[in-house]
């Protein structure tokens, strides 16, 4: 048995923290801001063995480019001249290329299954209540340079074995009567299933606390290491001390990493959600995404909730009104639902993006009691369970 220390108790961390506690280690979380993590309460709870491939492509930084200035754009890029966001950019093209997109796609499948099946089995042994549904992802689309992009996928998920089609507008609204008559069309990963993360943290806390992981409610300042070896944790009031460290504290993990000399080319990409604690009358039954404006609607017994899009301009959680508003009028426009009386409450947050699109889990070259598990960009929710698989293996290798 060991002695663990894991930095952040966002999605990432909780599932880490089941699968070594599970193992028999002795395991504490230790975060600052444990009821709100920056990605993991807020994300729009898509379980998504379909989206395999990378965001990096010529045609994103050709779109990104184009909407350059445009605040309510679902893909917004303030530029900045700091080195970190021109190393990212500069590896983001670097992996635009269909070689590099091959690749990740091909790891990224794998997690994907892999967490998938993780998930089922999670829910069939130890709670059924995170909102957990497996009815498929429907894509709704105004244009045909939608339609376009999405035959593309559907065609290129068939070679990985993956169920998907494309929907003809009359068979779109069939399944769905709350999509607007102006949708041209669609398509449906029937693969895909999603649930409240809100929910989930919630439950898998509880698990994880009966279990026996510890927990400490603190701000980890820094890393105290020595020659290979990481030593303990610098808290305000105190220090930690474990036989094994394990980082997960999302997008911020840049910070320790820059600190501590390792490499990952890592900067915060902002979300945006608006989130309402009663279901509408009539709310569509599966998850939507509006194709051309990147919005998704993702319905809960307990609510729904509109999120998504995608804004570099560094660590700032600050909410733009254009931004919010864009998912009001994506939602308004695409569906046949009325928001005049929705109450809803504004969210944002940071998905730890890579240039490269995949995350990192693996054990550091450098110290050899420090595990980095972070950089899972817009696929947190749906790579965790691997991710603390895959962790709790590597603390358990000999
Ligand atoms: C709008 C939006 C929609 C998304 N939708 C989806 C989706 O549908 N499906 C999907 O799979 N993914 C989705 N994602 C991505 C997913 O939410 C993230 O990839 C995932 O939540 C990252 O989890 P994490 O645990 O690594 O990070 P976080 O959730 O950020 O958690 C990190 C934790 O570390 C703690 N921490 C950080 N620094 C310190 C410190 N110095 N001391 C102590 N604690 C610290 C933080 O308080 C936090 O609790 C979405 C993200 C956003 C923003």
């Amino acid at each position: 048995m060991k002695k663990i220390a894991l930095i952040g108790g966002g999605i990432i961390g909780q599932f880490t923290a089941y699968y070594l506690s599970q193992s028999g280690h002795a395991v504490t979380i230790i975060d600052d801001s444990p009821e709100m993590p920056p990605a993991s309460a807020g994300n729009c709870g898509l379980i998504t063995p379909s989206h395999i491939f990378p965001l990096n492509s010529w045609s994103t930084i050709w779109q990104g480019i184009k909407w350059l200035g445009k605040e309510n754009a679902p893909l917004s890029l303030k530029p900045q001249f700091n080195q970190a966001f021109i190393s990212w950019f500069l590896s983001f093209a670097k992996h635009s290329g269909n070689s590099s997109i091959n690749k990740a796609a091909k790891i990224r499948h794998e997690l994907l299954q892999l967490s998938f099946a993780l998930y089922k089995e999670f829910f069939n042994s130890e709670i059924n209540n995170s909102e957990w549904k497996t009815d498929g992802l429907l894509f709704a689309s105004r244009t045909p340079r939608g339609m376009g992009g999405m035959k593309h996928e559907v065609e290129q998920l068939k070679k990985y074995g993956l169920k998907s089609r494309l929907l003809l507008k009359q068979e779109l609204l069939e399944m769905e009567p709350m999509i607007n008559q102006k949708a041209i069309g669609g398509a449906i990963f029937n693969t895909d299933g999603w649930l409240n993360p809100t929910q989930l943290l919630a439950d898998i806390r509880d698990v994880n606390s009966k279990n026996g992981v510890g927990f400490v409610k603190a701000n980890v300042l820094n890393f105290i290491a020595d020659k290979r070896v990481i030593k303990s944790l610098n808290l305000p009031e105190q220090s930690f001390e474990a036989d094994e460290y394990i980082l997960c504290a999302g997008a911020k993990s840049i910070y320790f990493l820059n600190a501590l000399g390792i490499n990952l080319n890592m900067i915060p990409g902002k979300g945006y959600n608006l989130t309402a604690n009663i279901p509408l009358p009539n709310q569509p039954k599966r998850p939507i995404v509006m194709v051309e404006k990147m919005v998704v609607f993702t319905p809960w017994e307990t609510g729904f909730r509109l999120g998504s899009t995608m804004e570099f301009s560094g660590f700032n959680l600050s909410l733009n009104e254009k931004r919010l508003n864009a998912l009001r009028d994506a939602a308004s426009n695409y569906l046949n639902i009325d928001l005049k009386d929705v109450k809803f409450t504004p969210w944002a947050g940071w998905r730890p993006m890579t240039s490269n699109s995949l995350p990192m889990i693996q054990r550091t070259p450098k110290f050899k009691n420090l595990i980095i598990a972070t950089g899972h960009g817009m696929l947190g929710l749906s790579m965790a369970p691997a991710t603390g698989k895959i962790v709790s293996e590597l603390i358990s290798a000999p």
